[in-house]
């Protein structure tokens, strides 16, 4: 297992220093499975100021289509070939065809009736028994034998800097035979992992993080939480790596409260950053890819400038799919791992 780190330095004149000579570190990393570089860069303080966010939150109870008294009046149903009854639900959870679908079978979850929980208070149950539900329909495609019933994937964008268009807590849900771009990378360089080294990347990455111990978070369950090494997000991201299994069909039931709980471990810690945005995704191969290991990423998200609305990709990671973070990811981990301690 390769981490390698490019060191490099920027020099500039300190027009705030007499125009004295001045070095800024910065590195370049390469992700051991894929190749992707990520720039650790722009360093700052890890801490945000939070806006007021009950004035963001305020009135858009009124038109939120997931709010209790519309789900059933105002989201979509799925045809009777699909979900005879339209709709799926789990308590007070409820499953929909996406009104934006970007595949044959794109649909949407809530996490119940409450319009906006704040990151603390999602409590774990509610994270599990979201993904139950995203897993009923799973099952229910793969019952079907659905032709698009290979990859099975939950999303969640939470809060605005995530691009969710809406608060109120929900998960992107998707069966498809086509894997989006970074899964595809990341189940072709596994396959290409296991051709060359006749094991498991995600096993060796397991291990090889626990033996540095320099990016490891901890275990919950069997479910393992590290670091990434070479991050898609400005504050790091975090994977949880689940062993033995390829696929979000595979999971069991306390998988899914290990990785809830694992999940909020990550917000409270994020949270006492002033982070109150992230996105979260299942990669999940085929049942029968043995060179593929489930695996969910977390990756937090903030405004470069918040008073402006200004995001957290621009041009270098829009166009040339190059990442920055702001931090070394072994000193987010540091913050991070009191909550698995
Ligand atoms: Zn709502």
């Amino acid at each position: 297992m390769k981490f390698e780190a490019i060191a490099r330095e920027a020099v500039h004149l300190d027009p705030n220093d007499n125009l004295a000579r001045r070095s800024i570190p910065n590195e370049i990393r390469r992700d051991p499975l894929t190749g992707r570089t990520a720039r650790i860069c722009h360093f700052r303080d890890l801490i945000w100021k939070k806006p007021d966010l009950d004035q963001l939150v305020a009135g858009t109870e009124s038109w939120c289509p997931f709010c209790p008294d519309k789900v059933f009046k105002v989201t979509p149903c799925f045809p009777e070939e699909i979900i005879p009854e339209g709709r799926m639900t789990l308590g007070e959870k409820v499953l929909f065809p996406n009104i934006a679908p970007y595949d044959r079978l794109s649909a949407v979850a809530t996490l119940g009736d409450r319009h906006y929980i704040p990151m603390t208070e999602i409590e774990p149950g509610r994270i599990a028994d979201g993904f139950r539900l995203a897993i009923k329909y799973f099952r229910h495609l793969e019952d079907m034998q659905h032709p698009e019933s290979v990859y099975h994937l939950i999303s969640w964008n939470y809060m605005p800097a995530s691009g969710s268009s809406i608060l109120h807590p929900h998960y992107q849900v998707f069966a498809s035979a086509f894997a989006p771009n970074f899964l595809r990378e990341k189940l072709e360089a596994a396959w290409d992992y296991a051709e060359k080294h006749g094991s498991n990347y995600w096993d060796d990455l397991v291990t090889a993080e626990k033996a540095t111990a320099k990016r490891y978070l901890g275990k919950i369950g069997r479910t393992q939480w590290l670091t990434v090494f070479a991050p898609l997000g400005a504050v790091g991201d975090v994977t949880a790596v689940v062993p033995n299994i390829s696929s979000t069909l595979q999971l069991t039931d306390q998988d899914l409260d290990d990785l809830a709980l694992g999940l909020t471990k990550l917000m409270a810690a994020y949270d006492r950053m002033g982070i109150y945005n992230f996105n979260m995704s299942f990669f999940s191969g085929a049942v029968e890819d043995k060179h593929a290991r489930f695996h969910l990423v977390f990756s937090p998200r903030i405004y470069f400038n918040p008073s402006i609305g200004t995001p957290d990709v621009a041009a270098l990671g829009r166009l040339f799919g190059e990442s920055v973070c702001m931090g070394f990811p072994e000193e987010i981990n540091a913050k991070l791992k009191v909550e698995f301690e």
